[in-house]
C-alpha cells in the first residue's frame, strides 16, 4: 500500500492547519503515522488520495449511521441545495425535524437546534444554572462533551490519546465549578451532593463513548437520577453519540430513564454540522427569546443539515429492524474478536454495548476509567497500523470506539475479523 500522496498532502497542510488537522484525532498521533487524506466514501468503503480503498469504522465519528452517502439522502439534497443554502429565518423543516426529536424522547417537550454536540452541551449547562440558580456541575473522568471550557476538565476522546485532558487557557475559575466524579461510582456523586448545595446538573455520556465504550451500570444512572432529584439538581444526558445510534430514542429509551436534558449531534445531522438540545418546557422556556438565556446561531437550524438529519431520522424511524441488524453485526464482530483473543490467549477485552463497540489492549473487565487506562496503546497503534494495511480503518485512538453502519456488509465483518488474526499476532 501507497501512502505519499497523503504523506505531502500532510506536509503542505502543516504549513497552513495547526498540526494540519482541523480536529487533533485526525492527526493520526497516536499511532505514530501520517493520516490518510481522503478522496470519496461511498456505503462503508472510505478512498484515500493514494487509491486505497478501507473498509471504514470511523464512519466520520458517529454521524454516518447510514454509511457514506447513502443514496437517498444525498439524491435529494441537490434539490434542497439549489433552493437555498442559508436564510437566517425560520423554515417548515426546523419545525419538522423538533417534532421527530420530541416523537422520539419522551423526555423532550421542546429542542433547539445548534451546529454541534460542543454548543449543544455548553448551552444545556448554561440553561441548567440559570434554571437551578446554583453554579456548579458534575462530570465523569473520561467523559467527552465537547471542548467548552467548564467542560474541558478530565476530558474524554482525543484529549486522552493527546494525554490533555484539562487544557491550558481554561481559567482555573471556570474549573472550580466543576466537580469531577468517577463513572459508575454512585457514591462519588452522592458525596459531592453533601459536600456542596451549589450541583445545578450532573452531566454524563449514559454510555461512555470517548474512553473507548464503557458501559453505565443501570443502577448508577437509576441513582443520578433519584440523586439529582432529591438536590433539586438537573440530570443531562449527553447522547451525542448515543441518541438515535443506541436505539431510535437512544440510551434513555433503553434504560427506561427520563433526563431533565438531552444533548444532541451527529446522527441528527446526517453527516452535516448540527447539534440540539432539549427537554421539559418549562426549563427549555427560560432560553431567548421567552426568556432570558442567551443562545443563538448564524446557521442554527441550516436547512441542508436538517434535510439530512431529517431524512435520516425518517429512515431510521421507519426501519427499527435497523438496530437490531447493527447489533447482530457488532455481535458477529465481537465473537469473531473473540476467538482469535482466546485462540492467541493475549490481553485483549471487548467491550460491546448494542452496536457500540471497542477493543481494549488488556485483560477485561474494562467497566471504569481507571481500567481503561491501563490499555496499552503501544499495542493499540501496532494493531492499527497492521489493519490499516490490509484496508481496514479503525478509530486511530484506543480511546475511541468503532462506528457501524448499515453500509456495513456480513463480508466486511468477516474481512476485519480475518484481518483482525494477523494484526492481533504482530502487536502481540
Ligand atoms: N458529546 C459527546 C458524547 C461527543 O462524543 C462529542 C464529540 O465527539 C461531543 C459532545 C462534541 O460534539 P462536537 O464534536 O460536534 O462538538
Amino acid at each position: 500500500m501507497e501512502f505519499e500522496k497523503s504523506k505531502k498532502a500532510f506536509d503542505e497542510a502543516k504549513k497552513y492547519i495547526p498540526g494540519g488537522v482541523n480536529s487533533p484525532v485526525r492527526a493520526f498521533g497516536s499511532v505514530d503515522i501520517a493520516p490518510i487524506f481522503i478522496e470519496k466514501a461511498k456505503g462503508s468503503k472510505i478512498y484515500d488520495i493514494d487509491g486505497n480503498e478501507y473498509i471504514d469504522y470511523i464512519c466520520s465519528w458517529g454521524p454516518l449511521i447510514l454509511g457514506h452517502s447513502n443514496e437517498k439522502l444525498v439524491n435529494g439534497i441537490e434539490d434542497e441545495f439549489k433552493k437555498g443554502t442559508s436564510y437566517g429565518l425560520p423554515t417548515q423543516i426546523e419545525t419538522k425535524m423538533a417534532k421527530k426529536i420530541v416523537d422520539a424522547y419522551p423526555s423532550v417537550e421542546k429542542v433547539r437546534m445548534v451546529n454541534s454536540g460542543t454548543e449543544a452541551t455548553m448551552s444545556a449547562l448554561r440553561l441548567a444554572r440559570a434554571y437551578t440558580k446554583k453554579k456548579k456541575i458534575i462530570k465523569f473522568e473520561g467523559c467527552y462533551h465537547g471542548h467548552s471550557d467548564g467542560l474541558l476538565v478530565k476530558s474524554g476522546s482525543g484529549t486522552l490519546t493527546y494525554g490533555i485532558p484539562t487544557s491550558p487557557g481554561v481559567n482555573s475559575t471556570v474549573i472550580e465549578d466543576t466537580i469531577v466524579c468517577e463513572y459508575n461510582n454512585i457514591d462519588s456523586v452522592k458525596k459531592a451532593f453533601q459536600d456542596s448545595d451549589d450541583i445545578a446538573a450532573v452531566i454524563v455520556e449514559p454510555v461512555a463513548g470517548n474512553m473507548g465504550v464503557v458501559e453505565a451500570k443501570k443502577e448508577f444512572l437509576e441513582e443520578l437520577r433519584k440523586v439529582t432529584k432529591e438536590y433539586n439538581s438537573l440530570l443531562i444526558f449527553d447522547e451525542v453519540i448515543t441518541g438515535f445510534r443506541l436505539s431510535y430514542s437512544g440510551a434513555q429509551g433503553i434504560y427506561d430513564i427520563n433526563p431533565d436534558l438531552t444533548c444532541f449531534g451527529k446522527i441528527i445531522g446526517g453527516g452535516l454540522p448540527v447539534g440540539a438540545y432539549g427537554g421539559k418546557a418549562e426549563i427549555m422556556d427560560m432560553i431567548a427569546p421567552l426568556g432570558g438565556v442567551y443562545q443563538a446561531g448564524t446557521l442554527s437550524g441550516n436547512p441542508l443539515a436538517m434535510y439530512m438529519g431529517y431524512n435520516t431520522l425518517e429512515i431510521l424511524e421507519n426501519n427499527k429492524d435497523i438496530y437490531d441488524d447493527l447489533q447482530e453485526k457488532a455481535k458477529k464482530l465481537e465473537k469473531g474478536l473473540n476467538e482469535h483473543i482466546e485462540k492467541l490467549n493475549i490481553d485483549v477485552t471487548i467491550n460491546r454495548v448494542k452496536a457500540m463497540i471497542c477493543i481494549f489492549m488488556s485483560q477485561g473487565p474494562v467497566d471504569s476509567y481507571s481500567q481503561v487506562m491501563k490499555s496499552d496503546t503501544d499495542k493499540y497503534a501496532i494493531f492499527f497500523k497492521e489493519m490499516l494495511k490490509q484496508g481496514i480503518l479503525l478509530p486511530p485512538a484506543q480511546f475511541e470506539g468503532l462506528f457501524l453502519s448499515t453500509a456495513h456488509t456480513d463480508c466486511d465483518i468477516e474481512k476485519t475479523i480475518d484481518a483482525a488474526g494477523e494484526a492481533f499476532k504482530v502487536a502481540f
